[in-house]
């Protein structure tokens, strides 16, 4: 469903992103693993359009991507929870919720933000709350459900279990399962590589703005290299 064709990208000159391609399918659940700094951020604000790539081609279902227009990306069904919520902390719960749909019209928002509460009953008992006093566990669920506002055909989730308890990186590990479960194809980067590879079906490495290992899951679990580099064996 999406296809990514020798994306190069950077800031200034200096190049981050050096021929990165990879494909989805329908219905994955695929990881994008690496170290701090290797350029998966700078690669999810490709997809999603806040940053225009130098050259290289994205299609989703087919459909070339406009290079570097978020409206076009979200039309499309290409959703970014970014890494560290980004979530409005002085607008309540609903607010923040109701702008995630703000593409998708009035009756369609209302629809979505049934199926956001079902999916998150703790949200729908802090509607009223101000976003930014509710737990790191609770922004992170926020974050995840003004993604879902906007109707993702494609979920891409930026270090979702980022400073999160144990019990809450197992609690939001088991929700992306259902999401997918449930239909959602999803990009999932995370620094939380044993949990990551149980959950995704498939995964990407990327060293150095390219990437260098592709694996299903339990390929990559019982890669010798990426249980040196990632897995602490
Ligand atoms: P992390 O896991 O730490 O977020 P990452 O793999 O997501 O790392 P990026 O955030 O994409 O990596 O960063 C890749 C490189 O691009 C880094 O060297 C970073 O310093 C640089 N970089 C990122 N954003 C900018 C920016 N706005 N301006 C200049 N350089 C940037």
């Amino acid at each position: 469903m999406l296809e990514v064709r020798d994306l190069h990208a950077g800031y200034g000159r200096v190049e981050v992103l050096r021929g990165v391609s990879l494909d989805l399918a329908a219905g994955e659940i695929v990881a994008l693993l690496g170290a701090n700094g290797v350029g998966k951020t700078t690669f999810n604000g490709v997809l999603s359009g806040l940053l225009k790539p130098w050259s290289g081609g994205i299609a989703l279902e087919g459909a070339p991507l406009p290079a570097g227009d978020t409206k076009a990306a979200l039309d499309a069904g290409l959703v970014l929870v970014p890494e560290g919520r980004h979530i409005f902390p002085n607008l309540t719960v609903r607010e923040n919720l109701w702008l995630g749909g703000y593409r998708r019209g009035r009756a369609n928002r209302a629809r979505n933000l049934d199926h956001v509460l079902d999916t998150f009953p703790r949200l729908a008992e802090r509607l009223a709350q101000r976003a930014g006093t509710m737990s790191g566990g609770e922004q992170q669920m926020l974050a995840i459900g003004r993604g879902l506002m906007a109707e993702p055909r494609l979920l891409i989730l930026d270090e979702p279990s980022l400073g999160l308890s144990p019990i809450l990186v197992e609690e939001m590990f088991a929700l992306i399962g259902r999401l997918n479960a449930d239909g959602l194809t999803i990009l999932l980067v995370e620094q939380n590589v044993h949990l990551t590879l149980e959950v995704a079906h498939r995964g990407f490495v990327m060293e150095n703005g390219a990437i260098t290992v592709t694996g299903s899951a339990p390929e990559l679990l019982a890669d010798p290299d990426l249980q040196r580099s990632y897995l602490g064996v």
